[in-house]
């Protein structure tokens, strides 16, 4: 009896388990603010920890808000062969050959990019300090995900290939037990992008080329080991968890190359670059002496009711991307 409860357990976490959630779009945040001249570390060094924290804001909103979800992706190769050029990059010529709602379907994570990084530019321009934080820490997250191979692809959490978990797996579980110990975050400095729309299809181009490669490593890797050494059940609280094993997640990791490690250095740089981008483009105003330096009530509440209903949505959807 006891037996068949815990496997009923384990089976009812075994997609959220693989949700382990943040902590890579917090430290890619984070580690971003390095990268930064001294002129606009004055902002964002002290500010860190928002930066960090909010930069989860968008998964977030996907519970609460239905049109938000394609912000975070592109399904590229439902547009023919890499390099994909049956897709126009510019978006109204998209739209024009495809339409509004396809696009919305399959994702429009590289153009969103671009939308925030006019807003950031533009709270530059205003000054307005709580909107820059704010702006920023939410563009990192959209220009992380481009990052991310399987955020490019139709099988994108390895649905169509009998590889239910790979997406959190690659993203979330490795870097969780990797990065802190074994990851080199040393990048050097933010760069101005003189056009950033090329720059970041460029990336989503890369993600799009290493798709296959993620999903044929762990297929090859998964034959080859016995199902009890790919997992591993753990207690948190009154949680049982089945998830995968370190020592499958080590060679996962070490199959790839360090891919992981590479595209979350560049994810990095790229962040810090539009962030740099974004301020330089504004004028270079001076961030010390900003308006606006502190959320209203009404800012704050907003936070808040975003948090609780991310909270009831993540609780009720196994949803996890
Ligand atoms: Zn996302």
């Amino acid at each position: 009896m006891k037996k068949i409860i815990l496997s009923v357990v384990i089976l009812c976490f075994y997609e959220k388990i693989f949700c382990w959630g943040f902590y890579m779009h917090r430290k890619i945040n984070y580690y971003a603010v390095f990268l930064l001249p001294p002129e606009m570390m004055v902002l964002y060094k002290p500010n860190i920890a928002f930066l960090s924290e909010h930069a989860v804001d968008p998964d977030k909103r996907r519970y609460v808000v239905s049109a938000e979800g394609a912000h975070h992706y592109i399904d590229i190769d439902r547009y023919g062969k890499y390099p994909f050029s049956e897709l126009p990059r510019n978006w109204n010529e998209a739209v024009v050959k495809f339409s509004k709602d396809t696009l919305q379907t399959y994702g429009i994570g590289p153009w969103w990019i671009q939308t925030m990084l006019q807003r950031l530019t533009n709270a530059f321009r205003e000054k307005d300090q709580a909107k820059i934080l704010h702006l920023s820490a939410e563009i990192g997250h959209y220009i992380a995900d481009a990052h991310v191979p399987l955020h490019t692809c139709l099988n994108h959490n390895g649905q169509l290939s009998g590889q239910q978990g790979i997406h959190a797996f690659w993203e979330s579980r490795i870097p969780e037990l990797f990065a802190e110990k074994e990851w080199d975050f040393f990048i050097g400095k933010a760069q101005y992008l003189s056009h950033p729309a090329d720059f970041i299809w460029k990336r989503v181009l890369e993600s799009a080329a290493a798709a296959d490669t993620v999903l044929r490593y762990e297929k090859e890797l998964s034959s080859s080991f016995a199902e009890d050494k790919k997992f591993s059940i753990q207690i948190k609280g009154a949680t049982i968890a089945r998830q995968y094993s370190e020592a499958y997640a080590a060679a996962y990791n070490k199959r790839l190359n360090n891919m992981i490690e590479r595209r979350m250095r560049q994810s990095i740089y790229a962040v810090a670059s539009f962030w740099f981008t974004a301020w330089v483009n504004a004028g270079q105003p001076d961030l010390k002496n900003l308006r606006h330096q502190n959320f209203t009530e009404s800012e704050l509440k907003e936070f808040e009711t975003l948090d609780s209903l991310w909270k009831i949505g993540s609780a009720q959807t196994y949803e996890c991307e």
